[in-house]
């Protein structure tokens, strides 16, 4: 038995939610004396795959072919399902990211599994339960599952674990898997980027605005503030549907989940709907004019004022570090 662990990779490159993943399947796999393999899909050099060893991997599983130069949910679940059946593993592991919330439910049904998606910590793993903590109802809440099925899958929030350096040296194999036609209905063509900005799923620290920016020819202070901590920017629902910012930019409910460790919210009042997105952050900071803001209750630091007397002044002693 072992546990196995999906690695995520851009362009070859894994993302830091990839060697989250490992780190904590290391963890768990440790526990229960088992080994750890990792599965990657798509042309990623063994340099990069070697990396996997800073974390724990024992054995890592690589697939490419011309076929999976891109995402497909139906395929790559298939894959990762085969390589499941054939180290025989009882517990798989992948980062909730975009492609991570497609593929844990699939691969859960393929391999009639438990799914604890949105995890948040490790799980509690004794004789008779296997519990682990995950955000419930679009990020309002956490909720304490239990498992109870022999194979678990289960789907690690982006920075919420934080990496253990457990050095080997995996042993690197190519896993021949088979490709089902009925698996590729959909091929991705081209990908063409919007943005080279620091992804908002991925980013460590997030710099959001919101209405009491008053308009998009504001956001300078947003984005100074964001350039000198190396954030990504994001914003509220009503900013993005007036076309202030780009729709991938809204957090929230309807939008984007986020968990980095410092969420820096300016003008933004803390409607339940925006709570949602963010109420994994590590750290909140809210500026806000108004004592009253809702975001203060759930801030760790709040600064009461103008945001546009606050935020050039953050900015430039940040700068002057
Ligand atoms: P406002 O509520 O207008 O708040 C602006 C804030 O800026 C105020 O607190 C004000 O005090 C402050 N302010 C004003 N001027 C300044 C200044 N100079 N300096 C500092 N502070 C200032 N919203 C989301 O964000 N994400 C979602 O995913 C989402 N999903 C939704 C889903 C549904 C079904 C519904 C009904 C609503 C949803 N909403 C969502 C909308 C949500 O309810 C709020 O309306 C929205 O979050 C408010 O955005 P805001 O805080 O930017 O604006």
């Amino acid at each position: 038995m072992s546990v196995l662990v999906f690695v995520e990779n851009i362009e070859g490159k894994f993302k830091k939610s990839a060697f989250e993943v490992v780190s904590y399947a290391k963890t768990i796999a440790n526990t229960l004396n088992q080994k750890l393999t990792a599965i990657s899909i798509g042309d990623v050099s063994d340099t990069a795959l070697e990396s996997l060893g800073k974390y724990g991997a024992n054995k890592i599983l690589n697939v490419n072919s011309e076929k999976l130069k891109s995402f497909i949910n139906q395929a790559y679940a298939s894959i990762i399902t085969q390589a499941a059946k054939q180290e025989e593993a009882t517990i798989i592991v992948l980062s909730n990211s975009f492609s991570g919330k497609g593929l844990a439910p699939r691969i859960a049904a393929k391999m009639e599994a438990g799914l604890a998606d949105g995890a948040v910590g490790l799980p509690e793993i004794n004789e008779n339960n296997f519990r682990i903590k995950k955000t419930a109802f679009s990020g309002k809440a956490f909720a304490l599952t239990e498992l109870t099925s022999v194979i678990k899958v289960i789907a690690l929030n982006p920075n919420s674990f934080e990496l253990r350096d457990e050095i080997t040296t995996p042993e690197i194999t190519t896993f021949e898997a088979d490709l089902h036609s009925q698996d590729f209905n959909t091929i991705v063509k081209e990908i063409v980027r919007t943005t080279d900005k620091i992804s908002l799923p991925d980013a460590e620290i997030v710099v959001s605005g919101g209405r009491g920016l008053k308009g998009p020819e504001n956001w300078g202070i947003i984005e100074d503030l964001a350039n000198a901590l190396g954030a990504a920017t994001a914003c509220s629902k009503p900013v993005s549907d007036a076309g202030w910012r780009p729709h991938e930019e809204h957090v929230g409910q309807t939008g984007i989940a986020v968990s980095p460790n410092l969420y820096i919210a300016i003008g933004i009042s803390g409607a339940i709907q925006h709570l949602a997105g963010v109420s994994s952050s590590k750290t909140i900071v809210v500026i806000n004019k108004d004592p009253e803001a809702p975001f203060f209750k759930v801030a760790d630091y709040g600064i009461v004022g103008d945001a546009f007397e606050i935020v050039p002044k953050i900015t430039s002693a940040i700068k002057a570090l």
